[in-house]
């Protein structure tokens, strides 16, 4: 991973070498910057042209941050409208002198001696990252199956907050997840567990990368409109 400084912003790339003779920049739908590369160019000229390109790069990147998740203002009082999993359920704020969340009927029960916002978005915000790293283990435990044939090599997988993608990865084998994504039904879940893992195989997003994608999930195309257009 390379970065230039562009303005107040920092835009990361990747480098691919290939025996083309001129640059080429993409960026893709989860934000990431690829540099196609000729195989003799210093990394001085790829910087320049990256930074060359700077305000066309920030210009795809805003393009594509729309789809992603833009979750109304919470207040964290009852009667707010939550979702784990796909499914919608009422926040009720309980006050007693002990702590606990759970989902009861078609409620998320959150009960605190503290139930100012903040206590209570801290409390929901740690239930909810619990409850992901469970799911997204079991269906990444489930997906990985999927790609006996390719032997991909899966280090770990990491849960961080991302503003802009609900999931990375590294060709190094390491899967980030964006925990909000457990709001979203557990198949918009495997959708962008088995994006990473594809990428786990192939880095791009050429066709060879559809093509692959299609033979895990045939219907992905589905899960990835749902996520985008459901979640908001
Ligand atoms: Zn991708």
């Amino acid at each position: 991973m390379h970065q230039v400084k562009y303005g107040t912003k920092t835009i990361d790339f990747n480098i691919s070498r290939t025996n083309r003779k001129t640059l080429a920049i993409e960026v893709h739908p989860d934000s990431t910057v690829q540099l196609v590369a000729p195989e003799n160019a210093l990394i001085s000229d790829i910087k320049e042209k990256v930074i060359t390109r700077g305000r066309w790069i920030l210009k795809q990147q805003y393009y594509f941050e729309q789809f992603l998740p833009h979750t109304p203002i919470r207040e964290y009082i009852s009667g707010e409208t939550h979702y784990y999993l796909g499914k919608r359920y009422i926040l009720k704020v309980i006050n007693d002198n002990y702590k606990s969340v759970k989902l009861k009927g078609g409620q998320l029960h959150i009960t605190s001696p503290d139930t100012s916002n903040h206590k209570v978005k801290a409390l929901m915000a740690s239930w909810y990252y619990e409850h992901a790293k469970q799911k997204f283990k079991s269906i990444l435990d489930e997906a990985i199956l999927k790609f006996k044939k390719e032997d991909v090599v899966l280090k770990r997988m990491d849960i961080k907050r991302m503003k802009n993608r609900w999931g990375s990865c590294t060709c190094q084998g390491v899967v980030t997840l964006n925990p909000e994504l457990v709001k979203a039904p557990s198949k918009c879940i495997e959708y962008v567990i088995l994006h990473e893992l594809c990428h786990l195989v192939i880095p791009n997003h050429k066709k060879e990368f559809y093509d692959l994608l299609e033979q895990k999930m045939s219907n992905w195309k589905k899960w990835k409109k749902h996520l985008e257009m459901e979640l908001k």
